[in-house]
């Protein structure tokens, strides 16, 4: 499947905040955002007046980076969450939140998104007992993640039981650091993202 490859410090940069797309990196001073807090490029740092479609672009492009998502599905996330019931931004936010990368990135297992997706593709990882190795798979309430027997003691994985023991995981999941399980307590809600994000610019970008 298609991703993007090119530099993920630039997109933080184009975005005009931290989306952690590097792992531990990004919480050290080799952070290019906490070095070169501007737009990247000979014009980068030259503030422009913003349109309010800009804004909105912008906005979008960031939850989309961060989630490490291509547009077309993307989208699709989004006609998703309009025909669902409630709030549109607040399902797409769960949506996305819901996704088994994103799960294994919550939990510890991984130190990124890119690296979860990465491990979910390698068929790592277990749901409900089964091997996945789709990273878009939506996980709900009472699922048991886990890490296949035979992956327990790759390098990968010790490293992300010292990941899990430091980093603390949200309410809505669950995470044994020693036995490689976890569990999803809870489908996740508006609230649990605590990363600032104006999921409405992005409604109406998409209504236009
Ligand atoms: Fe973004 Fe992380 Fe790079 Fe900093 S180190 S610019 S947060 S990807």
């Amino acid at each position: 499947m298609a991703r993007y490859t090119g530099a993920k410090c630039r997109l933080c940069r184009r975005e005009g905040a931290k989306l952690f797309l590097k792992g531990d990196r990004c919480f050290t001073d080799k952070c290019a955002y906490e070095r070169r807090p501007y737009a990247p490029g000979q014009h980068g740092r030259i503030r422009k007046k913003m349109s309010d479609y800009a804004v909105q672009l912008r906005e979008k492009q960031k939850v989309r980076r961060m989630y490490g998502i291509l547009e077309e599905q993307f989208r699709a996330y989004f006609q998703r969450a309009d025909l669902k019931k409630g709030v549109t931004g607040d399902n797409l936010l769960i949506f996305l939140e819901r996704r088994m990368d994103n799960v294994i990135y919550r939990m510890g297992f991984a130190n990124s998104r890119n690296q979860a997706r990465q491990l979910v593709r390698h068929g790592i990882f277990t749901l409900n007992g089964r091997r996945v190795t789709v990273p878009s798979i939506q996980v709900k309430a009472g699922d048991q993640v886990g890490v296949r027997e035979q992956n327990r003691n790759s390098p990968i994985i010790k490293e992300a039981q010292q990941v899990i023991a430091r980093r603390g995981c949200p309410a809505w999941l669950e995470v044994d650091g020693e036995n490689l399980k976890g569990k999803v307590n809870a489908m996740p809600t508006r609230e649990d993202i605590q990363f600032p994000i104006n999921e409405q610019l992005i409604v109406e970008l998409y209504s236009k």
